[in-house]
């Protein structure tokens, strides 16, 4: 498999601060094809062989807009058991309820434009309703917990321009563990 010809954006890019804008369907053949190589992607980045070979950080989810591209589109491939993967492609997505748990990442959140570590916590919804539309237009409701819904959060953040980082308090990074449960 060859490495898809994408470029991520880094956290320090301005670019990455534009709230991105609802997208029209039909969707256009380079966006079909910037989904799938996203995707692509993310998987060759969960598999050993290709994350040693390309020098890959390992991701599970992107998002257009750390393409360069203010589409409120953004695509999650969850590895399900050894290299099989269910992929979800998230359109002009829209959160219609949150659970009043909070949870956070115990080994801390990442991202591929974040290209260092930081620790403290990001709260987060342990479960959330979104309704979006995937890649060909059909809508559909997505009810997603744990670390799915953590993930869904974060690249819904990115289409609003936000990034994990933002959401740590500096000074006190893990303020209010006590109040949310780790996963
Ligand atoms: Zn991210």
């Amino acid at each position: 498999m060859k490495l898809p010809d994408i470029k991520i954006l880094d956290e320090f890019d301005k670019v990455l601060r534009n709230k991105s804008k609802e997208v029209p369907f039909p969707l256009s053949s380079e966006d079909l094809k910037l989904i799938n190589d996203s995707l692509n992607y993310l998987e060759m980045s969960q598999m050993d062989e290709y994350r040693e070979k390309y020098n890959l950080r390992a991701g599970m989810g992107l998002s257009f807009i750390q393409l360069g591209i203010p589409k409120r589109i953004f695509v999650i491939s969850e590895e399900i058991e050894e290299n099989k993967f269910n992929r979800y492609v998230v359109i002009n997505p829209k959160i219609k309820s949150k659970s009043e748990e909070l949870i956070f990442v115990g080994e801390g959140e990442g991202c591929l434009s974040v290209n260092r570590e930081v620790e403290g916590i990001v709260p987060r919804n342990a479960r959330i309703t979104v309704e979006a539309y995937d890649e060909k237009g059909d809508f559909f409701e997505i009810r997603v917990r744990e670390d799915m819904s953590v993930a869904f959060q974060h690249e819904i953040d990115h289409l609003n321009g936000v990034i994990f980082i933002d959401k740590i308090d500096k000074n006190n990074p893990y303020k209010n563990r006590t109040l949310m449960r780790e996963i």
